[in-house]
């Protein structure tokens, strides 16, 4: 995809528990992993188009999907206009408006709504005015998923000395894991455990596979608003029931929360919740509690860093304070203070 970066990846002390690998998603034009997947489905649309020129996209997403979506557009020179919800915070309409949306429009209560609209009216008006109308999905396309999966194919050449012992992404709707899984299984990883992070009140897959059916969240009361699909895609339900390397575990809020403003402090990088959930897990033991095993000092652990634009220095300061319970050590420390939360499911059971 040429509007996409093939970022390096980092080994960092995070813990003396494994070797920790950051992939540095947070750096894509975009400022998340969702510049690779919707980047890919955009391109493959506009290629295909009736008439190119007349293409215009649009997105139902004030988060991350939304601003990859018209930082794509306007790499490609086409216009983009993001729907969003009323719930949607000002913070995010100017972030997508500063990164060249050609409108931003607020449509329902929430996302369902906005997006009910998007495609019911929206983009009908849009045929009939004479635009080539594209929509643009958060997750459930393979297209996004061979996307995303192109960060494994990096990883390839990144880890020089082979596979990782295990690679941890989370999951909203299961875009980014999709691909993860789909990547894994190209490169013929068969011993790399993936582990598919959620938050609790977003983790869709995790009930899911607890419940042995493809089941529906009735709402979402985590935070981590990224990871807010109350159904993940049919595809990543099947490969987290099929696959034996998928494991899949939540951390609360506070957790993720921990895990961003930690991160901050240890490496000066700011993540959302929805990234900060990966990143507790080199905290507290909690990686090891979550895999349900030792980890090895010299194992390679990669996180996929997915980033996000969720994020201000003020919520940091805030998450510290609500959160500085979870650890009163001065970090880089190994000494923990309190438990992890965390919920383990095996993805194959
Ligand atoms: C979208 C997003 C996710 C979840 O990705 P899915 O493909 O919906 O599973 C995770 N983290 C961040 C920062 C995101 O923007």
């Amino acid at each position: 995809m040429p509007n996409t970066l093939s970022h390096q990846i980092q080994e960092r002390f995070l813990n003396r528990r494994s070797r920790i690998f950051l992939k540095l998603e947070n750096l894509q034009p975009s400022g998340s992993f969702k510049s690779r997947g919707i980047g890919n489905y955009m391109q493959h649309m506009l290629s295909r188009a009736s008439d190119p020129n007349k293409v215009h996209f649009y997105s139902s997403s004030g988060g991350n999907a939304g601003l990859a979506c018209v930082n794509a557009a306007r790499f490609f020179g086409r216009p983009a206009t993001v729907v969003v919800p009323n719930s949607t915070k000002p913070m995010m309409m100017t972030k997508i408006r500063a990164a060249g949306a050609s409108e931003v429009l607020q449509h329902g209560a929430v996302w369902k709504e906005a997006d009910a609209w998007l495609r019911d009216s929206a983009i009908p008006d849009a045929e009939k005015r004479g635009e080539v109308p594209i929509y643009t999905p958060p997750f459930d396309h393979p297209e996004v998923w061979n996307g995303n999966a192109t960060l494994v194919k990096e990883l390839e050449e990144q880890l020089e000395e082979g596979a990782p012992g295990v690679i941890i992404c989370s999951v909203g709707g299961g875009g980014l894991f999709n691909g993860v899984v789909q990547g894994v299984e190209l490169a013929g990883w068969r011993d790399t455990t993936i582990l598919a992070m959620e938050t609790q009140g977003a983790d869709s897959l995790h009930k899911a596979i607890q419940q042995g059916e493809h089941i529906t969240l009735p709402g979402i009361s985590s935070q981590a608003t990224s990871l807010g699909a109350t159904r993940v895609s049919e595809r990543s339900y099947e490969l987290a029931t099929t696959n034996n390397n998928v494991k899949c575990a939540t951390l609360t809020d506070a957790e993720a929360a921990m895990g961003c403003w930690r991160f901050a402090d240890d490496e000066r990088i700011m993540v959302e919740l929805a990234c900060g959930v990966n990143v507790a897990l080199c905290y507290g033991g909690r990686l090891e509690q979550a895999l349900g095993r030792a980890v090895k000092p010299d194992e390679k652990v990669v996180i996929v860093l997915c980033g996000g634009s969720n994020v201000t220095v003020d919520m940091i300061a805030g998450w510290k304070q609500e959160f500085k319970h979870l650890h009163d050590e001065q970090s880089p420390s190994e000494k923990e203070t309190v438990a992890s939360a965390a919920c383990v499911t095996n993805g194959s059971h």
